[in-house]
């Protein structure tokens, strides 16, 4: 067994993930406690890595890979940090205080942290298997979809969540023929309701997009050979496809959790400080479920910033630093000539009412999700700047204005008093 080289009076860090919480979380740690032993236990074959580039600059050939790599070999070195990369942890023992990995190897801890994100769900249905069918999660899945984006190629997409937007901008600025086909009237229907939907509909379409709306996808065709061929519809209509991207959420990691006794509920539940069941171990990003001080609730949120800030949050934690984790949950993305940054959290069961500044026909605008007098959240497109002023309006909770809130010519500040 590894102790992971504690010496009298040091504690021993072991990371379990591969994804930016990990990476973020040795910069927390190291923050606090220069020389205590930290070893990242990742899975994949990598330095530990970010995801937004996968649906965008690499997956438009804008960037290489190597754009994903929070640090490089370098600065893990430096920072004496033991890598096992490419090996998976299997199990956690609590009492024992160890982790062992694939390769058999033990390594004892004082201080564990959760970071192991999140998997794609799968369609469980005829042709799954087929050749060509697609999820999006790893610089592999991102690299096989990049080269199946063939000029004049017949794409399907199944589901118009983010992922599969930014999968659809990507494929059209290749010159595929693009279907998006999509249970719910519009895209992102339960993160921006209808309206805004709406918007993102006509933004894509407007790139040559198509859409099938109230639509799911029933089966997928294949060739003797075993490659895709087509999608068939709820409906019953049959869509021809040469590429099937498959992006219909994702869940969290959370087997090693449960498996090691941790209160496991949508996610690995934790404190404001990020600390889990037991008082030994955190996690951080994509798998936690931790409670918002701000929000009064529990959010699991599934982006960059997220992991981001929690894990450095998390690494500061486990190092003894007084920490407590209360962001307003924030995520951006990028599709063709659009940049968007959204902030806030509409509660499950909310319908709000939205509030538009300036004209979504420009592309440059605001939408904000309001309960009654107050903002719940609020989005810019290609309005940069914007969301320090977002956020405030959120944390303030003061009743808004909706005439100034809609008027450009108002800032942002005197829309509520
Ligand atoms: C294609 C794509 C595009 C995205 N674009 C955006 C965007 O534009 N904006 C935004 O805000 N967010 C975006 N996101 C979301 C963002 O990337 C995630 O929220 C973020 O990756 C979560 O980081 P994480 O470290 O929590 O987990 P992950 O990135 O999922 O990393 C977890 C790592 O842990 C490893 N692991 C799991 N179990 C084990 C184990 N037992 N042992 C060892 N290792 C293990 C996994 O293999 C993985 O490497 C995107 C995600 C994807 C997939």
């Amino acid at each position: 067994m590894s102790d992971a080289g504690s010496t009298q009076g040091q504690t021993s860090y072991v990371i379990i993930g591969g994804g930016l919480a990990a990476a973020k979380a040795v910069e927390g740690i190291r923050e606090a406690d220069a020389d205590s032993p930290v070893t990242v236990v990742t899975a994949e074959p990598h330095l530990p890595y970010e995801r937004p580039p996968l649906s965008k600059g690499l997956m438009l050939d804008k960037e290489g890979p190597d754009v994903v790599f929070t640090h490089d070999k370098d600065w893990y070195d430096e920072q004496h940090v033991d890598l096992r990369i490419g090996d998976a942890a299997t199990a956690i023992d609590p009492q024992a205080h160890t982790v062992t990995l694939t390769d058999g190897a033990t390594i004892r801890w004082d201080k564990l942290l959760l970071a192991t994100g999140s998997s794609v769900r799968t369609l469980q249905i005829d042709g799954a298997d087929l050749q060509d069918v697609f999820y999006l999660r790893t610089l592999e899945d991102s690299e096989a979809i990049k080269a199946r984006l063939v000029a004049g190629s017949d794409v399907v997409i199944v589901g118009a969540g983010w992922i599969g937007l930014e999968i659809a901008a990507a494929a059209r600025e290749h010159g595929c023929e693009v279907t998006v086909v999509e249970p719910q009237p519009t895209p992102l229907h339960a993160v921006v309701g209808p309206e805004v939907g709406g918007w993102f509909a006509d933004l894509h379409r407007s790139h040559g997009v198509e859409f099938r709306f109230g639509d799911g996808v029933e089966r997928f065709t294949g060739t003797d050979e075993g490659a895709v061929d087509g999608v068939v519809t709820s409906s019953g209509a049959t869509i021809a496809a040469d590429t099937v991207v498959v992006g219909v959420g994702i869940r969290p990691n959370t087997g090693l959790a449960e498996a090691a006794g941790l209160t496991v509920d949508n996610g690995v539940v934790t404190d404001a400080q990020l600390r889990t069941s037991n008082p030994d171990i955190w996690a951080a990003g994509d798998v936690a479920n931790w409670y918002s001080t701000t929000l009064d609730t529990r959010l699991r949120v599934e982006h960059w910033a997220n992991a981001n800030d929690s894990g450095a949050a998390a690494g500061k934690a486990m190092a003894g630093a007084d920490v407590t984790f209360d962001p307003i949950p924030f995520f951006f993305s990028d599709q063709y000539d659009i940049g968007l940054e959204y902030s806030g959290y509409v509660p499950r069961g909310v319908t709000p009412e939205v509030v538009l500044r300036g004209d979504p026909k420009t592309n440059e605008f605001m939408a904000f999700w309001l309960d009654g007098e107050r903002i719940l959240a609020g989005m810019h497109v290609n309005m940069w700047d914007t969301i320090p002023a977002i956020e405030q309006l959120i944390r303030e909770g003061k009743p808004v204005d909706r005439t100034k809130l809609a008027d450009l010519a108002v800032d942002l500040s005197e829309a509520a008093s």
